[in-house]
């Protein structure tokens, strides 16, 4: 928080706009210059669960039933709205629920979503790109297209073979974050955060990093436990990016963020840390709201007998939200979070990752979807953050890790031959 500022630009904001007959513009209102600057940077989004929102929804031809590349009635991601919060790069989230794992059909699925992205692409081909590369990516953005980059959430998609990373590394993926929700092949999950099946990485994760590192594809820590991430960043030969994690600082007890030591951790090896959105993972009394919504939940099935999923536990459900909405953050509370990581590790270190089509209604006020940018940026401006450090945390930061790892990959792909 920098409050001089915000009340020095309310200062300079009542000033005349004319001064001694010549003719001085006025300064622009933050809110002005927040989307000047959103349509001049290119912003890069760490998390976007398009992929998902579209399979969810194919339609009997096994096509997408919704049309981005025109203005979507559902979902927080368009083309118009996209261009609307000068909007440039999202990683669409190649998403394999847990129960893959056991089920088998984890790799078909991500080749599936992953084809899926690229004919969304390949059919609008004045708004959307594949951007396998940061060059590919500006280029993209120049040319005034919204770049489609890869990140496959759950490493599940590699299934037991190393061989697949590099089929999905040829296919384009970027990234992966090392395992979701349950513990994997590869990994802990924070849900097993303390009593993990690995104590952190397996023996097979830690090779996984090793040949993520060797052919170019950035290691993802969020979803993972904390001895994982610690491992993880501690074996990476490259910074480490967490997609869409936020401090653990503001929702004490919440596995699916970072404490202060990691964010060090991270930071210290170069590593960025891209802020989740999500009102659960932005203020507490979202943890609050749930716990006291499953103790209530729990006590009305027992004492009805009613089981997960009964139409009587549905209207339970729609009945109590109605009554007590979930709490909903604000675009400040982003802002927060962003601060806390700059004034712990420096402002090298910190991104964006908002999760859109991922964390549902619990977006915050004034963060509803990608036109909405501009008020993140507006809020930064007000505490302070000059426009170099806004473009940093917009996709400058990302872009480091990125470049790094691509030019790490072309030299061990040169000393191989
Ligand atoms: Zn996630």
């Amino acid at each position: 928080m920098r409050p001089t500022s915000a009340l020095l630009s309310l200062v300079l904001l009542a000033a005349p706009a004319c001064t001694h007959g010549t003719n001085v513009q006025a300064p622009l209102e933050p809110a002005e210059r927040a989307r000047l600057l959103a349509r001049r940077v290119i912003i890069a989004d760490g998390h976007v669960d398009v992929p998902y929102r579209l399979h969810e929804a194919l339609g009997p031809d096994g096509a997408p039933t919704e049309d981005i590349s025109q203005r979507t009635t559902g979902g927080d991601f368009d083309y118009p709205r996209a261009v609307e919060g000068g909007f440039d790069v999202a990683f669409m989230s190649i998403y394999i629920p847990a129960e893959l794992q056991k089920s088998g059909g984890a790799k078909a699925l991500a080749d599936s979503l992953i084809d899926m992205m690229e004919k969304v692409a390949r059919d609008a081909p004045d708004k959307f790109a594949m951007a396998p590369s940061v060059e590919v990516a500006e280029r993209n953005s120049q040319a005034g297209k919204i770049s489609f980059a890869l990140g496959i959430e759950n490493g599940a998609a590699i299934e037991d073979r190393l061989e697949n990373l590099r089929h999905f590394q040829q296919r384009g993926v970027r990234y992966i974050t090392l395992t979701h929700t349950e513990d994997n092949l590869i990994s802990d999950s924070a849900a097993s955060q303390g009593h993990g099946t690995w104590n952190g990485l397996s023996p097979f994760g830690k090779q996984v990093v090793a040949e993520m590192n060797r052919l170019g594809i950035m290691v993802d820590v969020a979803h993972l436990s904390d001895d994982a991430i610690r491992q993880a960043v501690d074996l990476s030969q490259l910074p480490v990016i967490a997609s869409h994690s936020s401090c653990r600082q503001f929702t004490p007890g919440y596995p699916r963020n970072l404490p202060d030591e990691l964010i060090r951790a991270i930071a210290a090896r170069g590593g960025v840390v891209m802020i989740n959105f999500g009102s659960s993972f932005l203020i507490p009394e979202v943890q609050v709201h749930n716990r006291q919504f499953d103790t209530v939940l729990q006590a009305y099935a027992k004492e009805h007998g009613l089981t997960k999923g009964s139409p009587e536990i549905k209207a339970f459900i729609d009945t109590y939200l109605r009554d007590h909405p979930i709490p909903l953050a604000r675009v400040e509370d982003v802002a927060n979070h962003i601060d806390h990581v700059v004034k712990l590790v420096g402002i090298d270190h910190v991104g964006l990752g908002s999760d859109f089509d991922g964390v549902g209604p619990s977006l915050p006020t004034g963060l509803k979807d990608v036109s909405q940018y501009p008020n993140l940026f507006r809020v930064l401006l007000e505490r302070g953050y000059s426009e170099t450090d806004i473009e940093k945390i917009a996709s400058g930061n990302v872009f480091r890790v990125w470049r790094q790892v691509e030019a790490y990959a072309a030299t061990s792909r040169s000393a191989a031959r």
